[in-house]
């Protein structure tokens, strides 16, 4: 396609390739609730209908503001609930909605739209205003509005008028989005912004489906309808492409699927390189839909289950109750096969609208760090997860752990719930391993006084390359520099690897560096024999360790640590992929 790109230049956008494979259709463009809406004139009767409109939403929506600051006073605290009193104070001032009133009398329009014109006077006020703390608060403004227009409008679905599936283009599409879209009517994603271990990133790969992200410009280039290739390979995208060229996809899309078909072959086959030395391959999910999948490869156990999703999605605690049923059916689908549960690691990219607005969310009051002041929910999770390891095998792991006292006060907090747990007269599994994520430098460094305190670890690759070269991975700016072959990452590995071997504790990777094919050899080689990847990717790497020998992959992997850039490690790699023969 190299030659291609230039030919028809204007009408290629190059972007990241997030989620390989190739789609072809027609594209709808996902928008916020926002702009939704235009701005249409009524008649004079209709103004108290509309009025009234207005009325009844606040009347609901004060309702559900009061029901979730309850449910979050009872669960994390006064102080956090409190966030919903502002909330409540905004509905509750008879300025605000007196001024909406009187657009919808006066400028003769419709509810929605006297409404979307109050955020914007809004926005436009707070954006001259200096104070920090007040310019947030056009964040609680926008969310009263969406609040307001989703209680007028009713749930929105995308605005997409053709029968068959379709490309989703959006500005970004949050994890939310990502899974609000069925599978089957979804032929790839694009976005303009969002990088490649951006969480619609990773979704997008674990529904198998092409995604091309951080496109500059994109939504100003194409229009509902626009026929387009995704080509989420190369990571570009072609807008209305002439005829030769869909041929010469649809070869592509050929090839694709009879490579899918050979990668079939392999899924009863045990996971282990050309010489037969075995591996563990197993699945990182965050759903019931990446368990089928796990299920369907025969992943060799659960090796990551990202717990936040479904908060995410419900916008809300799940009780200890429903978190129970979920991880049971979880356990229960893949025994006698271990299923490793994540605590939650709400915060960063992953958002559930709790805490104040932070400045540098990534690196602040997050994951562990807050589930260790709000001990009734992580205890009430460890409880879900240790009742369910009655109906299979079970592993607790902590997410975002960055000291050794963080370890150490898990650690009591798990053996205290299982104790407590277990005087209600609770029968579960005995000694639930306990590990933690090595994600952040501070505890790769100290991996060899971590592995005294833990059974497991799991490296995340994903948070480990952000933190250790401070690069943003949803930044498309910096995604450049996201680097997973530096040299300071793979040291940071191989000290964990060893410090495992030397302490007889399991070491398992789990970021997505675990799941390209083209790494492999060089992670084997440095000591790994515990992979988790996302289900899609079970069958590369599979593949990929078929074409390569323990030894020829410890020698990879001391020459690569050899050598100064990643480009050069990367070059190195992709020709070291080629098959060997021994
Ligand atoms: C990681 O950081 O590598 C990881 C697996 O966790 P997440 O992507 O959920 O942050
Ligand atoms: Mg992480």
């Amino acid at each position: 396609m190299g030659g291609r790109e230039k030919e028809f230049g204007e009408n290629v956008l190059k972007g990241i390739a997030a989620s390989p494979g190739v789609a072809m259709g027609k594209v709808c463009i996902h928008k916020d609730i926002f702009s939704h809406i235009t701005v249409l004139p009524i008649e004079d009767q209709e103004i108290g209908n509309e009025i009234r409109r207005v009325q009844r939403a606040v009347e609901d929506i004060e309702e559900a503001i009061r029901n979730d600051q309850e449910m979050i006073r009872k669960k994390i605290g006064p102080k956090e609930a409190e966030i919903f009193s502002a909330h409540l104070s905004i509905i509750e001032d008879s300025h605000y909605l007196a001024e909406i009133f009187e657009r919808i009398a006066t400028q003769k329009i419709k509810a929605e739209a006297a409404v979307l014109l109050q955020i914007r006077k809004y926005e436009e006020v707070f954006s001259k205003v200096e104070n920090p703390y007040l310019k947030d608060r056009i964040l609680d403004i926008r969310d009263i509005g969406t609040r307001l227009l989703e209680s007028l409008m009713g749930p929105l679905d995308f605005d997409c008028p053709f029968q068959e599936p379709v490309i989703i283009a959006g500005l970004e599409l949050t994890a939310k989005d990502t899974l609000r879209l069925k599978k089957d009517r979804v032929w790839a994603f694009i976005t303009e912004q969002g990088g490649k271990e951006s969480h619609a990133a990773i979704l997008a790969r674990a529904m198998g489906i092409p995604a091309v992200l951080g496109m500059e410009g994109l939504l100003s280039r194409i229009e509902k309808g626009d026929f387009l290739i995704v080509d989420g390979n190369l990571g570009l995208i072609v807008v209305n492409p002439p005829e030769e060229m869909i041929q010469e996809y649809h070869q592509v899309q050929e090839k694709i699927k009879i490579r899918r078909e050979n990668l079939h072959l392999l899924i009863s086959s045990p996971a282990a390189t050309l010489d037969g030395c075995p591996f563990k391959l197993m699945a990182n999910i965050g759903n019931l839909l990446d368990l089928e999948y796990a299920l369907r490869y025969q992943a060799d156990g659960i090796g990551l289950f990202r717990t936040e999703l479904p908060f995410i999605m419900g916008e809300r605690f799940l009780s200890e109750e429903e978190q129970f049923d979920l991880y049971r059916t979880v356990v229960e689908k893949m025994n006698p096969k271990e299923v490793t549960i994540r605590t939650l690691d709400l915060g960063g990219d992953k958002f559930l609208k709790i805490p104040h607005p932070e400045r540098n969310p990534f690196l602040g009051y997050r994951s562990t760090r807050f589930f260790l002041k709000e001990k009734s929910l992580l205890r009430s999770q460890l409880m879900a997860i240790m009742k369910a390891s009655r109906y299979g095998k079970v592993k607790i792991l902590f997410p975002m752990v960055c000291d050794m006292d963080e370890v150490r006060n898990l650690v009591i907090l798990a053996k205290e719930t299982e104790r407590e747990l277990r005087a209600r007269g609770e029968d579960f599994q005995k000694d639930i391993p306990l590990g933690v994520m090595v994600e952040v430098p501070s505890l790769a460094i100290l991996a060899h006084k971590l592995m005294k305190e833990v059974d497991f670890v799991s490296i995340g690759t994903n948070d480990l390359v952000q933190f250790t070269l401070a690069v943003d991975r949803d930044n498309d700016l910096v995604s450049h520099l996201y680097q997973p072959l530096h040299l300071s990452v793979l040291y940071l590995i191989r000290n964990v690897v060893d410090a495992g071997r030397a302490h007889g504790k399991s070491v398992s990777i789990c970021g997505e560096m675990a799941g390209n094919p083209i790494f492999f050899p060089l992670l084997f080689g440095l000591g790994l024999r515990e992979f988790s990847v996302s289900p899609m990717a079970i069958l590369e790497v599979k593949e990929a360790a078929k074409k390569v020998s323990e030894k020829k992959a410890c020698e990879v992997a001391r020459k690569a640590l050899d050598m100064d850039s990643p480009r050069e490690i990367a070059q190195f790699l992709e020709a070291s992929s080629l098959s060997e023969r021994i």
